[in-house]
C-alpha cells in the first residue's frame, strides 16, 4: 500500500497589508521528499502524524512536498501557482497511488482563490481520478467549504486550541483512509457552516463556551457508526464567504446520520450564540490588573498583536501603556531588525537610546524611544519538546537582542516574526519569565501551553491592530450576510 503525502499550509489574513509571496514560503522552507521526514518527523505536528501513521498501519508513505509559512496576508498568484504546481506534478509523475494524505490548513486565500484549499482538493481528486481515497487534515481554525469536503474521502480538524493535538488527527485521518483502501468502510462526510462566528477571546477550547462544543463533537463520535467528527472554530480575519463556524461528522455509509449529527451540532452551537462574543478588558485596565497583582507573572495576551494570526509582532500599544503607567518588571518581544542592527552594533553591555517596534505598519502603536542596556545578542535558535501549540520543534527568531531598559522592562527584539509559543524562546535568553510581574504574550490561545505552567494569572487584552477581537475594526466585502453576531437578527433554519 503506498500513500502520497504532501501539503501547503497557510492561514491568510486577507487584512494584512503585506501579501505573502514565494519567497516568504521559500524562507520557511519548502521540504521536498526526504527532507519532510527530516523536519518533522518526531514533532507533533499533522506531517509528523502521517509518518508515524505509516509505521503504524503499516504503508509506505512517498513524501512530496509540504510548504508552509506564518499566517501573514494574501497569498500571491504566483507563490500559489508555483508551489501547487510543482506539488502536484509530483504527485502526477509518481502515482499510481492506493491513497493521498494532504495536510493543509483550511483559511488559505490567495489572489485567485479564495477558497485555496478546496482548490488543491478539487485538482488532488481530478489528478488521481474519483476512486483513490484522499484523507484531508486541517487546522480548526479553516473557514470550511463544502469545496474541500466534497473532494476528499475524509477530513479531520484539530480538535484542540491551543493545538495540541495535529498528529493524533493526522493518525486518525489516515488509519481511516487506510480502512478505506482495504475496503472495511465507505466514509460519508456532512458538513454544516450555520450563518455563526466565535469570537478570538472565546476559542480556548479548556474553557466554556468551547469546553461544551467539543463535549457535543465527542458524544457525535460515540454515536453508532460514526467514524469521525470535528468543529471548526473559522478564522474572522479572511474576508471569505465562507468565513465563520462549522461542523463535520463522518459516518460508516450513512449519509443521513452524516448530516443529522452535523447539523445537531451547528444548532447546539448555535444556541449558544450569545456566549461567543468577545468582552475583554483595555490595554489600561488590563495592565493595572496586572501590576497590581498579588502574584506574578500576570500573562497578558496582546490580541491584537497574534502573530499566528498574521499580525507584525511589533505592536508597541502594551510598551507604550507600562510605560505612561510606570509598570515595572515587564517583558515583552518584538520583531525589530532595525532595533537589532543597532544593539549589536553597539555590542553587549552598552547602554543606548533607540526606538524600538511599531515599523512594519501604521496600525500597531508608534515607535517607542527607550534606553536600555544590550545584556545579550543571541542567533536567536532554540529547541522546544515539550508539545506546544502547532508541534513545531525547531525556531529561529533570527538574530535577538535583550535589552534591560531603565524602566526595568526586558525587551527581547527578533529579527525575524516569531510568536510566543515557547517559553525556550526566554531560557534559551537566559530569561526566567516566572520572576516578573507583567509578561506580554502576543496571541490569544496559541501562547497559553507555554505560559499557562507558570502564570500566576492569565488576562486577554483588548488591543487594537489586524488580529483585534473588535471585529467592527474590519471592513469585509465578501463575507455572508447575514452572519452573527454582526446581524444580531441573522437566523439559522
Ligand atoms: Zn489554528
Amino acid at each position: 500500500m503506498r500513500l502520497a503525502l504532501l501539503g501547503f499550509s497557510h492561514e491568510t489574513n486577507t487584512f494584512a497589508p503585506t501579501p505573502t509571496d514565494y519567497q516568504q514560503f521559500e524562507a520557511s522552507g519548502i521540504a521536498r521528499g526526504d527532507e519532510i521526514v527530516r523536519r518533522y518527523q518526531g514533532s507533533h505536528s499533522t506531517v509528523a502524524g502521517f509518518l508515524e501513521a505509516s509505521e503504524r498501519f503499516g504503508f509506505d508513505v512517498v513524501p512530496l512536498l509540504y510548504a508552509q509559512t506564518e499566517p501573514s496576508g494574501m497569498i500571491t498568484k504566483h507563490a500559489f501557482d508555483r508551489i501547487v504546481g510543482e506539488m502536484l506534478d509530483l504527485l502526477k509523475q509518481n502515482g499510481p497511488w492506493d491513497g493521498v494524505l494532504l495536510a493543509n490548513h483550511g483559511a488559505a486565500v490567495s489572489e485567485e482563490y479564495h477558497d485555496a484549499d478546496g482548490e488543491i482538493a478539487t485538482r488532488v481528486r481530478a489528478l488521481v481520478g474519483p476512486e483513490v481515497p484522499i484523507g484531508l487534515a486541517l487546522d480548526l481554525h479553516g473557514n470550511m467549504t463544502r469545496r474541500m469536503i466534497e473532494n476528499v474521502t475524509v477530513t479531520t480538524f484539530y480538535r484542540t486550541n491551543p493545538h495540541l493535538d495535529p498528529a493524533p488527527r493526522a493518525i486518525e485521518c489516515a488509519e481511516l483512509i487506510v480502512r478505506t483502501i482495504k475496503g472495511e468502510i465507505h466514509p460519508v462526510q456532512a458538513l454544516e457552516t450555520p450563518p455563526l462566528v466565535i469570537n478570538i477571546v472565546k476559542q480556548f477550547t479548556g474553557e466554556e463556551p468551547m469546553k461544551s462544543v467539543m463535549a457535543d463533537c465527542e458524544a457525535v463520535i460515540a454515536r453508532p457508526g460514526m467514524l469521525s467528527a470535528s468543529v471548526a472554530e473559522g478564522y474572522p480575519y479572511a474576508d471569505v464567504p465562507e468565513m465563520g463556524m462549522s461542523f463535520l461528522a463522518v459516518h460508516d455509509g450513512d449519509p443521513l446520520a452524516a448530516r443529522e449529527a452535523a447539523r445537531w451540532l451547528a444548532r447546539r452551537a448555535w444556541e449558544r450564540r450569545d456566549q461567543f462574543i468577545g468582552d475583554t478588558p483595555s490595554p489600561t485596565e488590563a495592565l493595572k490588573l496586572a501590576a497590581s497583582a498579588p502574584r506574578g507573572p500576570v500573562v497578558l495576551m496582546d490580541v491584537g498583536d497574534n502573530i499566528g494570526g498574521g499580525s507584525p509582532a511589533d505592536s508597541t500599544i502594551l510598551l507604550a501603556e507600562a510605560r505612561r503607567l510606570g509598570v515595572r518588571s515587564y517583558l515583552q518581544t518584538l520583531f525589530d531588525p532595525e532595533a537589532v542592527s543597532r544593539c549589536v552594533a553597539a555590542g553587549v553591555g552598552s547602554t543606548l537610546t533607540l526606538r524600538v517596534g511599531a515599523k512594519t505598519d501604521r496600525l500597531h502603536g508608534d515607535p517607542v524611544e527607550v534606553t536600555g542596556r544590550v545584556r545579550l545578542i543571541s542567533d536567536g535558535q532554540f529547541e522546544e519538546r515539550r508539545p506546544i501549540h502547532g508541534g513545531g520543534r525547531y525556531f529561529n527568531a533570527g538574530t535577538t537582542v535583550v535589552l534591560e531598559t531603565t524602566d526595568d522592562h526586558t525587551l527581547v527584539l527578533t529579527s525575524r516574526r516569531i510568536g510566543n509559543t515557547s517559553i525556550e524562546q526566554m531560557y534559551s535568553l537566559g530569561i526566567r519569565p516566572e520572576w516578573k510581574q507583567v509578561v506580554v504574550a502576543k496571541g490569544v490561545v496559541s501562547p497559553r501551553p507555554a505560559y499557562e505552567p507558570i502564570a500566576a494569572q492569565i488576562i486577554l487584552v483588548n488591543t487594537p491592530g489586524v488580529t483585534t477581537s473588535d471585529l467592527s475594526f474590519f471592513s469585509y466585502h465578501r463575507r455572508r450576510r447575514p452572519l452573527f453576531p454582526f446581524e444580531q437578527d441573522a437566523a439559522y433554519e
